[in-house]
């Protein structure tokens, strides 16, 4: 087993297996590694970086994977350092991750400028972006300077991944007619740049209609005049077309946040929340692991559900069994 220090020097000199050891680290759940991960990231996090951090959403299926492949592949070419992550709680359930694999994106994987890492294992989100998070850490202190948190386009995840990168992408298709009705508005409102993927072939007109359209809609959502607007673009990866308009986009994003103080903001604002949400997410699993909350939980869900008890009175019952127990879990170590 490494030290903290020989893990923190293989890091800092881009070593992919001691990246991949760190990210393991700080994935686990295990108290006695929660601690080492601590002492890992305080020591990584001394050294700032500059790194793009980019989160990239869009239902299963819009293309995401063969669009970072794609984008990526490019920004190698370009001297670039590019490493993927994800963030998919669903991946417990369906056994096994399906964002981040390398199969699905094999031009990159061939790459040794770029480190691809599936989403870690868990169905609990606070657990899976936690880990996620700290990952972004461990890349970027290797060197990687352009960081993709992917997400799938469904559920709570994206909210998880817009609050730990600079700029969030969303990648969605034409959909004859059905593009608002298809996009979630409170998606629409996280991204700060959009892309119509898969224009190409047929697909080519019908896509510029369709960001076109979508532009239109932005204009509504926003409404604050003087907001920034996220622009609307076209991409292929196939074709390649349009893709490194997108990388410009965030990099125009990343230069209007510097400029605004925002990027500073932002970051400083996702610590703070990230601070609560981790104070959420512990208190919560403590909550759920008490064993007289575990032993009342059902039969109370139960009453809840048949309308036989208030939420408000079982959620008091619980809440009373925590302030019961309070004391002793603070000394539990
Ligand atoms: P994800 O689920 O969002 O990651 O989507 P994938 O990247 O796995 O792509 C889903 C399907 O769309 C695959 O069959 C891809 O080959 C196809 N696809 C991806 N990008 C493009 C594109 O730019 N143009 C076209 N025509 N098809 C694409």
């Amino acid at each position: 087993m490494d030290t903290v220090a020989t893990l923190a020097s293989g890091v800092f000199a881009g070593n992919r297996r001691q990246i991949a050891r760190a990210i393991t680290l700080v994935e686990s759940m295990r108290l006695e590694d929660r601690t080492a991960a601590r002492e890992l990231l305080v020591i990584l996090r001394g050294r700032p970086t500059s790194a793009v951090r980019v989160g990239v959403t869009g239902v299963p299926g819009a293309g995401k994977s063969t669009f970072i492949d794609a984008l990526g592949v490019k920004l190698i070419e370009q001297g670039h350092k590019v490493a993927v992550l994800a963030v998919d709680p669903s991946s417990a359930k369906t056994g096994g991750s399906i964002l981040g694999d390398r199969t699905r994106m094999s031009a990159l994987a061939m790459s040794e400028q770029a480190f691809i890492r599936p989403s870690p294992s868990g169905n609990h989100l606070g657990g899976v972006a936690r880990a996620t998070r700290e990952s972004v850490v461990v890349v970027e202190a290797a060197g990687y300077d352009v960081v993709m948190v992917e997400t799938v386009g469904v559920g709570q995840s994206e909210v998880a991944v817009s609050s730990m990168v600079d700029t969030f992408l969303l990648i969605t298709l034409a959909r004859a007619g059905d593009q608002l009705q298809g996009i979630k508005r409170g998606i629409l409102e996280m991204a700060d740049i959009i892309t119509v993927n898969k224009a190409d072939g047929d697909n080519e007109a019908a896509s510029r209609v369709a960001a076109r359209e979508l532009r239109t809609a932005m204009k509504l959502i926003t409404s604050d005049p003087h907001a920034r607007r996220p622009p609307v673009l076209t991409s292929s990866s196939y074709t390649g077309a349009g893709l490194l308009d997108v990388w410009q986009a965030i990099l125009d994003h990343r230069a209007y946040l510097e400029s605004t103080g925002g990027l500073d903001e932002r970051r400083a604002r996702q610590r703070r929340d990230w601070m609560w949400s981790l104070i959420d997410d512990e208190l919560l699993e403590s909550v759920r692991q008490i064993a007289a909350v575990k032993r009342v939980r059902s039969q109370l869900e139960d009453d809840v559900m048949a309308g036989r008890v208030s939420s408000v009175e079982a959620a008091e019952e619980i809440l009373s069994i925590f302030a019961h127990h309070v004391p002793a879990m603070w000394s539990r170590d």
